[in-house]
């Protein structure tokens, strides 16, 4: 099949062959002893979670225990972890059937960004909605996350309009969109 087309329309065999005599398609493939399944959709994922799944002190912890066990460990992200972690997960999605993937990616340190994200994903083939997280309010301000794991909130909307206007499409059938996804109110302050 070309890359990034969609299927049509599925036909029996009579009803191809009436309709091929009639008029030729542009492109068909022939599946007689195949099922033909729409491609499962992920709707909510944190791809870079791949890296620290199981970690002892984290796994079996109420929501906040298990943040604050890991977040100490997410500040050394880097953009090659999240390229890495991308590819991991998207292969797994791809295995268990899905086609189309959102992620929500909301921790930016280091050099990290959601181009690497982005660019780990469509090397893969995958149809993609990319959320560009958020966090405010770090420890110092009431928050829950460190410090060093906070964003300005005006670099926030400025990488946000860079990252819609560089990748966003917003065509049917699109491949690449962008959505703008800021964390809880425990980690966000209202702008
Ligand atoms: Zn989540």
């Amino acid at each position: 099949m070309p890359p990034f087309s969609c299927v049509a329309q599925l036909l029996s065999r009579s009803e191809r062959h009436r309709r091929c005599r009639r008029r030729p398609t542009r492109f068909s493939i022939s599946r007689g002893r195949h099922v033909v399944l729409p491609g499962l959709i992920n709707t909510h994922h944190h791809f870079y979670q791949h890296l620290t799944r199981a970690v002892p002190g984290a796994q079996d912890r109420e929501l906040f225990g298990w943040l604050k066990t890991l977040y100490p460990i997410w500040a050394n992200l880097t953009a090659g972890a999240v390229y890495t972690s991308a590819q991991m997960a998207v292969a797994e999605l791809m295995l268990s059937g899905c086609t189309t993937s959102s992620d929500h990616l909301y921790l930016f340190p280091n050099d990290c960004s959601l181009d690497d994200e982005i660019r780990a994903v469509c090397e893969m083939g995958m149809r993609f909605h990319a959320s560009r997280g958020s966090m405010s309010v770090g420890e110092s301000n009431g928050g829950l996350p460190p410090d060093s794991l906070v964003e300005n909130e005006s670099h926030i909307l400025r990488d946000s309009q860079r990252l819609i206007e560089t990748y966003h499409d917003n065509q049917r059938h699109a491949m690449i969109r962008i959505t703008l996804a800021p964390c809880s109110p425990f980690r966000c302050r209202p702008i």
